[in-house]
């Protein structure tokens, strides 16, 4: 089975360095797949699963909140702005930013807090929907 290199990284970490089949990836136009010598692509990431399948078949679902994804010479690196495998997702944490954030908009305090706690809701709820994959 062919395989190509993924390389999931953030300012602080990398998350994935892998051989993979396949990465199936939250584009901001959609979920987009990338299978091995695909054709070169630039595409931004939206707050999403980014899935993939490791050179042994086996599956892993990793939290992304947003970023960029390059594929080239087959090698697909994302640099992503955070991002977790589902197993290290602090369900706890996620849950006490989602009530912050639900706060936050309940409040309605000026349009830009009201837009940066939008985006941290979606991060929360999106960390604790991944984390049921490996409930
Ligand atoms: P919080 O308010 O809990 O920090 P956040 O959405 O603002 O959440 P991010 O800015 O996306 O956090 O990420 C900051 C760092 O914390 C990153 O390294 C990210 O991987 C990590 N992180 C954030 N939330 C969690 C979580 N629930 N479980 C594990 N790691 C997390």
């Amino acid at each position: 089975m062919a395989t190509f290199e993924l390389e999931v990284v953030t300012p602080d970490k990398t998350v994935v360095k892998s051989e993979v089949q396949m990465v199936v990836c939250p584009g901001t136009e959609g979920e987009f797949g990338v299978l091995p010598h695909h054709v070169s692509l630039l595409s931004a990431l939206k707050i999403g699963p980014l899935r993939y399948t490791n050179a042994a078949g086996e599956t892993a679902v990793v939290f992304v909140s947003g970023g960029f994804v390059d594929m080239n010479n087959n090698i697909c690196s994302v640099l992503a702005e955070s991002a977790e495998h589902a197993a290290d997702i602090d369900k706890a944490r996620a849950m006490a930013a989602k009530e912050r954030a639900e706060q936050r908009i309940a409040s309605k305090s000026d349009a830009i807090d009201e837009t940066r706690a939008e985006a941290a809701l979606q991060r929360a709820l999106m960390r604790l929907h991944i984390s049921e994959y490996v409930a």
